[in-house]
């Protein structure tokens, strides 16, 4: 009596919040928390939407662009990787941007879908004046390490064009044979005290190299000698040096670089120019990563989530379906052939076991019968007509928060635990209702999921080996289907326990727990009919909670 007295004041009090915080604002991606895997203090550029195309548009600058999405795992392990490589690039500021875009958001769709972003995550590079319809989609990068972007960048970069730029020009093009030291200044500005002069063998970017690493220091500009011969124009000897100094008068200066590459020709460049008085630009501060609290709210949920033991929300499963209409689904440029044929499954599932409210139901048996008209969809379309079916219907996604999958800390749990949660309710809703689907439906319908629509790819990969290797169509039962979901997901839960992707508070364990279903072990494994009752009881739609939700009643 006690315990439910405290949890009524408990939830009342939650009630009194959610009424004075309001609901309006969507809350999607990264489980509570709004922010994104990358800042400008990575020297990473977050756009959205439009603003990406206009960035994309500006002259005198390449663009590395990560496409990625919040909450999949292999994008969240590449952080730090990235963010070291972005801080290292800064020193090509001025003639290359760093940008992130996150398929996970509901205002890139659109962009996710023109620029066909299939795996995430990914790199493209994007020359000055992109334009879309001129260049098509940019540059795959098809490495993720670190030195062949570099590699790749170097590349690019030489070859990009920096007419307009508000700052001094870059001269990749290499030096002619009318160029010498009465002239080669002449394309520089009259501030510009020294030029390098750098040997380039063929094959080789040395000079690209040094170049690019030499923008932050405004005293010296460098060109590049593809030709040893070209040095005797400054009255040297053509073998006899790689670099060389030049200034204004024509005057070479003694510099010693203690071997060749292009890290020894700029130490020893910029050790002469600070010898002599002459600095570079700032270097990129570095901020130390602020770790965010869940407050408010989030802290109430967190701490009713933390202190209870598994139980099904609707806000969780609100939050996977709204994913999956509004971002997931309509990413895909173009869904026909047996795309589309996963799609019209995907549907049809939902709209016979949905949690969803009246309206709800409405769109999705709306959806249903627009897909049987049809025999392939644009991702735009799609999105165009689940708009339509929702104008003349009452608001459906009620929370836009999740709460059984809420995390302890930014970038975890949120969408992927949505959708385990969905699909684990689904496989019991069909057990339940045996005639409305054959047994291994809804493993098919996920199967098309992560097969075709999936925004996180490390997860689709492997989804579908394990598929393969555990024979997903082996399932002759509705009770096997629950116990194949059941399995697959305790061998994701293996193979992730202690990655750095985890949340602390809500560790990867063999589920269910002892605690929980003490019935469900043996001393020697899992008794699997005590952890089939154990699921049923779990995802079963008369035991979901609406905790977290404007309201404690039934839609
Ligand atoms: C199909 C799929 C494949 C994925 N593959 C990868 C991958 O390859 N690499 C990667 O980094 N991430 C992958 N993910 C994401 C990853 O599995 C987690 O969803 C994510 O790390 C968030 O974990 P979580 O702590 O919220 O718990 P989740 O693993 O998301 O589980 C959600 C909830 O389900 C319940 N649950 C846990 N285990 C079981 C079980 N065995 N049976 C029934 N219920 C259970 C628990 O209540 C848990 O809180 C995948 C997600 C999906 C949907």
């Amino acid at each position: 009596m006690t315990r439910l007295l405290g949890l009524l004041y408990c939830n009342s009090i939650l009630l009194i919040v959610i009424i004075q915080g309001g609901f309006s604002v969507r809350l999607r991606g990264a489980a509570v928390f709004k922010e994104t895997l990358y800042s400008l203090s990575d020297n990473v550029h977050v756009v959205k939407g439009a603003a990406f195309q206009k960035a994309l548009s500006a002259p005198a600058l390449g663009k590395l662009v990560q496409f990625l999405n919040i909450f999949c795992g292999h994008c969240r392990r590449y952080v730090p990787t990235f963010k070291k490589l972005a801080i290292d690039l800064h020193k090509w500021d001025r003639v290359l941007r760093i940008y992130a875009v996150d398929c996970a958001q509901e205002e890139n769709v659109k962009v996710c879908r023109d620029f066909d972003v299939k795996g995430t995550p990914s790199l493209r590079y994007f020359p000055s004046n992109f334009l879309k319809l001129r260049y098509g989609l940019g540059t795959v990068f098809p490495s993720m390490e670190p030195k062949k972007i570099v590699q790749m960048l170097i590349t690019h970069l030489a070859k990009n064009d920096y007419t307009g730029t508000k700052e001094r020009k870059p001269i990749f093009a290499p030096l002619q044979n009318h160029e010498n030291s009465q002239n080669i200044f002449d394309p520089f500005d009259k501030e510009l005290p020294y030029i390098l002069l750098v040997h380039q063998p063929k094959h080789s970017q040395i000079g690209i190299e040094t170049l690019l690493d030499l923008l932050p220091y405004p005293d010296v500009a460098v060109r590049i000698l593809t030709d040893a011969q070209l040095f005797t124009q400054f009255g040297l000897k053509p073998f006899a040096q790689n670099i060389s100094l030049i200034d204004r008068n024509g005057k070479i200066h003694d510099i010693m670089p203690s071997g060749e590459s292009s890290s020894a020709y700029v130490d020893s460049v910029t050790q002469f120019l600070e010898k002599n008085g002459y600095t570079s630009i700032p270097k990129f501060p570095t901020a130390k990563p602020q770790v965010k609290k869940a407050m408010g709210l989030e802290a109430i949920i967190l701490k009713k989530v933390l202190s209870s033991p598994p139980i099904l929300y609707q806000a969780d499963l609100e939050q996977a379906l709204d994913q999956l209409l509004h971002i997931e689904l309509p990413k895909a440029p173009l869904i026909n052939g047996p795309k589309f044929k996963a799609l019209r499954r995907l549907i049809k599932l939902f709209s016979r076991f949905n949690p969803l409210n009246i309206d709800g139901r409405r769109l999705l048996v709306g959806l249903e019968n627009y897909l049987r008209t049809v025999k392939e969809i644009t991702g735009v379309q799609l999105s165009d007509t689940i708009k339509d079916l929702e104008k003349g219907l009452e608001k459906i996604f009620k929370g836009r928060r999740y709460v059984g999958c809420i995390g302890s800390k930014p970038f975890t749990r949120g969408i992927t635990c949505s959708f385990w949660t969905l699909f684990h309710h689904l496989t019991v809703m069909s057990s339940r209702n045996p005639r409305e689907f054959k047994p291994g439906y809804v493993l098919l319908c996920l199967h098309g999921f992560a097969q075709y629509f999936f925004g996180c790819s490390d997860c689709a990969q492997h989804f579908q080996m394990m598929a393969k290797r555990r024979q997903i169509e082996s399932v002759r039962t509705h009770d096997e289907e629950i116990l194949w979901l059941w399995a697959a997901h305790n061998e994701v839960n293996k193979r992730l326990a202690g990655d750095p992707t985890e949340d602390p508070k809500f560790p990867k364990v063999q589920f269910p727990l002892r605690e929980h279903c003490p019935k469900c072990r043996k001393s020697n494994g899992w008794n699997t009919a005590e952890v089939l009752k154990y699921l049923k009881r779990l995802y079963n739609i008369k035991k979901v909670s609406f905790y977290g939700l404007p309201t404690y009643n039934r839609y």
